[in-house]
């Protein structure tokens, strides 16, 4: 099942949708609720209120899913974040694709050896963009743009002290982010690079959360386009430290909500490691997509 925050020409309102297999539909949870007399055990309008009820959640959208079948065309509606406003910080994994650590390395010739434990940084709550909207441009900022295609992970049952081998156990579902970078601002402020990660809008999610029964995330194709020109291209299965060791380290001693979302790290390609450097400017498309995952498409907007 995929899951998807979206509102229409007629209701502005954000609200849950579950997007047909076939991406060309979705069921507006709450019309069918209303049509069908049914009460959700979730607000439907709410992804974090879906996530935290689970598994009772999703049944209920199989079934209404099964007796009601008016759809709206996909193209009629406008898709949001699946999560338009996380609860907290988006928790990010840097340098988790062995050539992306090469690439890195080139430029920070005292880094030698691959890392005993992941990076961890994070994005504040307003990063959140949606799937085709445009990127705020802040050219007094910097001019230095750069993009990240990565899998985001949605925690489920929180958990603290998981083991690798109960990690899936915690994992909601999956989505396709772009971890945009202001390059420039990452390396402003030393070893902290919270604030070049934490510009507004730079981080476009979605389209939606595909439910983790329905999709296997060990080898999935990875790609970013800039302009319609491949930039990265890469497959999960290169990821250095697996989605349960992501989990299994973050929370130790520190602990997972449902709706959490994890970025788990970008592979080689990105502009600042290239030569020479690359960055995006307004009119710029950059298209990040995640096979059976979706595809998320966002102009850089003008300043
Ligand atoms: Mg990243």
């Amino acid at each position: 099942m995929k899951l998807a925050t979206f509102t229409n020409a007629s209701d502005a309102t954000p609200r849950v949708g579950a997007v047909l297999d076939d991406e060309a539909g979705i069921l507006d949870v709450r019309a069918a609720c209303e049509r069908q007399g049914v009460k959700a055990p979730f607000d439907v309008l709410d992804m974090l209120s879906l996530i935290e009820q689970g598994a009772p959640g999703l049944e209920f959208l199989d079934d209404l899913q099964q007796r009601d079948p008016a759809r709206l065309a996909l193209s009629d509606v406008r898709l949001l974040a699946p999560i338009p406003r996380p609860r907290k910080n988006i928790f990010c994994v840097g340098w988790n694709y062995l050539e992306h650590f090469a690439e890195g390395e080139r430029i920070r010739p005292h880094v030698k050896e691959m890392p005993q434990y992941p990076t961890f940084f994070s994005k504040a709550p307003t990063t959140v963009n949606g799937p085709y909207d445009p990127i705020p441009y802040f050219p007094e900022l910097s001019k230095q743009l750069d993009w990240e295609v990565e899998i985001g992970v949605i925690i489920g049952k929180p958990g603290r002290d998981i083991a690798e081998a109960h990690a899936a156990d915690h994992i909601f579902g999956f989505t396709v982010l772009n971890d945009l970078t202001w390059r420039d601002v990452q390396r402003r402020h030393g070893q902290q690079w919270f604030k070049g990660k934490s510009i507004d809008g730079t981080c476009p999610m979605g389209p939606w959360i595909t439910v983790a029964s329905d999709v296997d995330v060990s080898s999935l194709d990875l790609t970013c386009r800039v302009n319609g020109v491949v930039k990265q291209q890469s497959n999960s299965s290169y990821l250095y430290f697996k989605i349960p060791a992501i989990i299994a380290e973050l929370s130790r001693g520190l602990t997972l909500e449902a709706g959490d979302v994890i970025a788990t790290g970008t592979p080689a390609g990105v502009g600042h490691a290239r030569t020479p450097p690359e960055f995006m400017k307004p009119g710029d498309i950059v298209e990040t997509e995640v096979a059976g995952l979706g595809r998320l498409e966002n102009r850089i907007g003008a300043a």
